[in-house]
């Protein structure tokens, strides 16, 4: 048995990759540019099209100006679910608005429709469905309810490329706009990167605009136009978000490899499934009937049969030399959410917390590897080994 630690990631990056940035780094043209407009078309493509696609330098970004460009304001109010990162609450903020949290469904780890439903005022204006490890939302009962109320649905698919809702691709699965992310750990990476979707040609227009200060024409436009490139308009006061194309060209080899890399995700959560059946453990929900689940994490829970608690079992697996992690803390236990929602009760979000951990599970994760985080899980589980 090798004594090397297993890490909870490891990115993904092959010769491709490194030659792509290479070329882009010799090419004389570094920030916004050909590699994105291509980067952009990729992704559309990737989605079936019908879609456009906006780069931006993180999923935090896609998600500010999401909101941004639907509107939302002072005085309105946008659901969140408690078990995310705080960046999906935090853009709520960046626009005077107020995050209304909202547990979850332990079957599924995701937002409860009939909790989003009860969490609804007159103020409400967007939900926001987190695709929790990358198993897709309930996203016909999230859109009816939607529907209903006349609000609009901003996707935080983070976790879900690629991922589908009853055969339709996450970014048209029934979001008025979507956010990936492609940080560093994320399912594929450009080192730090992110993607907004829609439908809707305002609404990318608006978030063109907004990534880049708020002027009329993006920086490549300016300098392949034939007009002189300083002459431009100001029509708001708009951000700093447009991503590279050292980042794009890096994005354009990964997402070539994106389906590749969530089929190999998914063999290694049947391996873990099998080897762990026995164990006392509940074990990751797998997608909804008809769904697919892009698997950017393997999360477990110890029930109460386990031998220790699940900070000792995270010592334990750390003694053994394998790194896990928590997804999340939620946030309604955060310092800066708790005046968010006082008196409100999230007993499903606390019970997982309570007893969950992300096991590694990443593409370039070698068998001896998952072997080495099997053997441990079940001997510090069950004191066996095999
Ligand atoms: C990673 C993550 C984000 C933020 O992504 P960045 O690209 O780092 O801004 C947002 N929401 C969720 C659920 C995430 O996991």
């Amino acid at each position: 048995m090798s004594t090397e630690s297993v890490p909870f990631f490891r990115p993904s990056i092959g010769e491709d990759e490194i030659a792509a940035v290479t070329e882009c780094l010799r090419s004389g043209w570094l920030t916004t540019g050909p590699k994105t407009a291509a980067f952009e078309k990729a992704f559309t493509d990737f989605l079936g099209g019908d879609v456009e696609a906006v780069a931006v330098n993180s999923a935090t970004a896609a998600l500010h100006l999401g909101l941004e460009a639907l509107g939302v304001g002072p005085g309105d109010e946008v659901i969140v679910p408690t078990l995310t990162f705080t960046a999906t609450a935090e853009v709520v903020r960046y626009l005077g608005a107020q995050p209304v949290l909202v547990d979850i469904d332990p079957a599924t780890l995701c937002i409860d429709p009939d909790r989003v439903e009860a969490a609804i005022t007159p103020r409400t204006k967007v939900l926001i469905p987190v695709h929790f490890a990358g198993r897709m939302s309930d996203m016909t009962t999230l859109r009816a309810i939607a529907d209903k109320h006349g609000l609009q649905i901003l996707d935080d698919a983070a976790h879900a490329l690629p991922a589908h809702h009853q055969g339709v691709t996450v970014g048209k699965a029934g979001a008025d706009v979507t956010a990936f992310s492609f940080y560093a750990n994320k399912t594929i990476t450009t080192g730090e990167g992110g993607m907004l979707v829609t439908a809707d040609p305002s609404t990318a227009a608006r978030v063109r605009t907004m990534r880049l200060h708020g002027i009329d024409r993006d920086v490549f436009n300016r300098f392949t136009d034939p007009r002189a490139s300083w002459v431009y308009d100001v029509v708001a006061p708009g951000f700093k978000y447009n991503l590279t194309d050292i980042a794009s060209a890096l994005g354009l080899v990964q997402l070539q490899r994106a389906n590749d890399f969530g089929r190999i995700r998914a063999e290694r959560v049947a391996r873990y499934d099998a080897a762990f059946s026995d164990l006392p453990l509940i074990l990751p929900p797998g997608p909804a009937d008809g769904d697919g689940h892009s698997w950017h994490l393997y999360i477990i829970q110890l029930t109460e049969d386990a031998p220790l608690n699940r900070d000792d079992f995270i010592l334990a697996l750390k003694e053994e030399g394998i790194s896990t992690s928590v997804h999340y803390r939620p946030l309604h236990l955060m310092t800066v959410w708790k005046p968010f929602c006082e008196g409100a009760c999230f007993e499903h979000a606390d019970l997982v917390f309570s007893r969950c951990v992300s096991l590694p599970l990443f593409m370039a994760m070698t068998d001896a590897e998952q072997n080495r985080v099997i053997e441990a899980v079940r001997s510090v589980l069950k004191g066996v080994t095999n």
